[in-house]
């Protein structure tokens, strides 16, 4: 049983500091090989309930009346404690979503580097003072919202649970944390090492269970100050009206269509990498990940022949045995993948990856194809799968059009070296992040990340995250 090494109990949410037993439960399927690993909590709008209540006492005891510093401090040793425990987390994260150890390695150390940096940010958020009438002094204080949501993905759980709630802790709001239905072990294992490393009772709680139960009763909740999404652009509306109703705030990062873009003077030796593994990283179940691939019609050939040979060197296989690309998380994920991959039935198919073994797990061979037209589904929609289309471009205006012409804006790349262009197109494309000779810059938990249009709105990450996770009072003092 992968729990046991953080001796939690199977089917437990953690409420107020204590593993709580859940009446009902969930199966936890290896994607790997579709073994039974372990069952988790189904929680219910009474479990919400209570993890909300004892986030509301958290803040009014000890967790509350922390200093910045004190709350740092502990941060920075979950942070530690989490780096103590890299392999034994991997291990958690390969056999419960699929990842291979790697990657699932790269994302224990994120998760470490984000409560490091809110740690040492968490007293560095200042206000100001404002020059206003003769007689008065004012200045402005930077406060917790109080008790914030956060609804977590399966694609990366460890990371996405570092940038939200590292920062919500960080600037002194107490938690409520849904992990997807899919990817739980994880956030339980962080709870159970943000416990030991000193985080008082319910600065933290997680109820584990269904989107529309205990996600849909936690956007939903009147005692939520404030909502952080990460997930599809059909949750991130539900969640909106949700938090609508009860006029709090909210981050939504609802994924994208990031395209890179190749000009005839890119510096191929060097994008090329970049090319395929924006792509087929976490088999493509990223939410930045960069599946449409733009490129000026002088390197075309070369960029597809180029990216072609790293297509058929591609090994896919269980997470275990950390090849280049592991299974999709579920069986469903394989259907709405296999499913697009059926409407480029038309499109070329330029090389695809080799699947490696006989185990019955959710895999799919990343595939490329060439010569997509920009409004074909395949370079419209959010495919969250091993797949990467090409398309050939003439100029700057061209490639602007196509980079901007989808519903979404979180990442884009350009690969130029002249340094005009560079400039121009930074800001002609509408994204959130804008990466220029290279992409998704080492990890970036310092970098703000957040979309434009359907991708969402809000930043996460690197300081930005703090302004987001808290609240602007000013205070305007008479004193004559
Ligand atoms: P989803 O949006 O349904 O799930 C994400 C999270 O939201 C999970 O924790 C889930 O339990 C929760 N959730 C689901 N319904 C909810 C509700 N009614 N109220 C509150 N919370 C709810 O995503 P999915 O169904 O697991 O995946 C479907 C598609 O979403 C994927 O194919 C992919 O395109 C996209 N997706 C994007 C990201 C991203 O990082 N942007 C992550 C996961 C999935």
């Amino acid at each position: 049983m992968p729990l046991t090494p953080f001796n939690i109990p199977p089917a437990h949410h953690l409420i107020g500091g204590h593993w709580t037993p859940s009446a009902q439960t969930i199966p936890v399927v290896d994607p790997s090989t579709g073994a039974g690993l372990t069952i988790i909590g189904r929680g219910t709008s009474g479990d919400v309930d209570r993890a909300v209540a004892a986030a509301q006492s958290a803040l009014t005891g000890e967790w509350g009346g922390m200093s910045a510093l004190e709350r740092g401090r502990i941060l920075t040793r979950i942070g530690q404690a989490v780096l103590g425990h890299v392999d034994a987390l991997a291990h958690l994260e390969s056999y419960d979503v699929g990842k291979p150890l790697t990657q699932a390695r790269a994302d224990a150390v994120a998760l470490a580097r984000y409560l490091e940096f809110y740690g040492g940010a968490a007293d560095k958020i200042t206000g100001e003072t404002i020059p206003y009438l003769n007689g008065y002094t004012v200045y402005t204080l930077r406060e917790p919202h109080g008790v914030t949501g956060h609804i977590v993905p399966w694609n990366y759980p460890m990371q996405v649970i570092g940038r939200s709630v590292g920062a919500a802790l960080a600037m002194g709001n107490a938690c409520v944390l849904k992990p997807a239905e899919d990817a739980c072990l994880t956030a339980l294992a962080f709870a159970q090492i943000a416990t030991d490393a000193g985080l008082p009772a319910g600065a933290l709680n997680v109820v584990t269970g269904l989107g529309h139960e205990a996600g849909a009763a936690l956007a939903a909740h009147p005692g939520i100050a404030h909502m952080s999404f990460t997930g599809s652009v059909r949750t991130g509306e539900l969640i909106q009206s949700a938090a609508a109703k009860n006029v709090i705030p909210v981050t939504l990062e609802l994924g994208g269509k990031s395209p890179q873009l190749v000009f005839d003077d890119a510096d191929l030796d060097r994008a090329l990498p970049f090319l395929v593994n924006a792509g087929i990283q976490n088999a493509g179940q990223t939410c930045s990940a960069s599946s449409r691939i733009l490129v000026q019609r002088g390197v075309y050939d070369t960029v597809l022949r180029r990216m072609a040979q790293a297509y058929r060197d591609l090994k896919v296989g269980p997470a275990l045995d950390d090849l280049n690309v592991g299974p999709l998380i579920s069986a469903r994920q394989k259907d709405i993948v296999t499913g697009f991959m059926r409407q480029g039935a038309d499109l070329d198919i330029v090389a695809q990856g080799k699947i490696v073994t006989d185990a019955m797990g959710h895999y799919v061979a990343p595939t490329l194809f060439a010569n997509v037209p920009p409004d074909h589904p395949l370079a419209q929609d959010e495919i969250f799968g091993p797949v990467q289309v090409l398309i050939p471009f003439e100029d700057e205006t061209d490639a602007v059009r196509i980079a901007n012409g989808t519903d979404y804006g979180l990442v884009a790349s350009i690969w130029t070296a002249d340094g005009g262009r560079q400039m121009r197109l930074a800001k002609a494309l509408k994204s959130g992040q804008v990466f220029i000779n290279n992409y998704g810059a080492g990890g970036g938990v310092e970098l703000p990340f957040g979309g434009v249009g359907k991708s969402g709105h809000g930043r996460e990450k690197g300081f930005e995250a703090l302004y987001g996770f808290s609240t602007l009072k000013t205070v305007a003092a008479w004193h004559g």
